[in-house]
């Protein structure tokens, strides 16, 4: 591993974690926002290669043979992955890998990679709000937004997990936590480089 740092972003769908990173984009310095592989079908105004990578079941069961993922999961009925080449060579460069992952893909991720992970749980005060928003947004029919918050009620149990909650009511204050979390994320180094250091200052 290179020298660069980890970033998980988690939270139920329709927290506002697209929002967020979109834009505090321009104040954290240089970083790779890892594009994610899903089975899922695009949404309205979503382009392949932007949002996600688009693929069929089978292509995406072949990638997972091939070892391709770093970590992947099944939520909400579909599957979704990190694909390790892009983000090896993003921590090789130095760079801050951000993902957008659910909480599966955060414990997969801490168990390979914890000593350069910092992580942050985005949702509203309220599953109340969450609805609204997901009605809000009208990218997805009444079954799945229910789907959506069955899901959200299993995966606000595991905010334990996280070192950060952002909780995001007032947009401008989340994105300027979101700021520093992601300045933090950039100093974490990793037990490797301790060791370095260690070696150096001791010689
Ligand atoms: P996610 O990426 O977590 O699924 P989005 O970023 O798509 O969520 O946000 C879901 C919806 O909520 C969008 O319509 C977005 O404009 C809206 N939204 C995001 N943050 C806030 C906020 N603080 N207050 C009100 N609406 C918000
Ligand atoms: P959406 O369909 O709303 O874009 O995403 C649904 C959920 O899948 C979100 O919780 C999102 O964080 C998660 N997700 C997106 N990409 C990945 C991925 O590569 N791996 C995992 N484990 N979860 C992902």
């Amino acid at each position: 591993m290179g020298k660069g740092a980890i970033l998980v972003l988690s939270g139920p769908s329709g927290a506002g974690k697209s929002t967020i990173i979109h834009q505090a984009s321009r104040h954290i310095g240089s970083f790779y926002f890892s594009i994610s592989t899903t089975t899922r079908p695009p949404r309205e105004g979503e382009l392949d290669g932007r949002e996600y990578f688009f693929v069929s079941k089978e292509e995406f069961e072949k990638d997972i043979e091939k070892g391709y993922f770093l970590e992947y999961a099944k939520v909400h009925d579909n599957y979704y992955g990190t694909s390790l080449k892009p983000v090896n060579t993003a921590l090789q460069e130095g760079k801050l890998v951000i993902f957008d992952i659910d909480v599966q893909g955060h414990k997969l991720v801490r168990e390979k990679l914890d000593d350069i992970t910092t992580s942050a749980f985005i949702t509203p005060s309220s599953l109340e709000e969450l609805q609204r928003r997901l009605e809000e947004r009208s990218t997805d029919e009444e079954a799945i937004i229910k789907n959506r918050i069955e899901n959200a009620k299993e995966e606000i149990l595991m905010i334990k997990e996280y070192d950060f909650i952002i909780i995001n009511d007032d947009l401008s204050k989340a994105v300027n936590e979101f700021i520093s979390i992601a300045n933090a994320a950039r100093l974490k180094r990793s037990t490797e480089d301790k060791k370095d250091f260690l070696q150096k200052w001791l010689a």
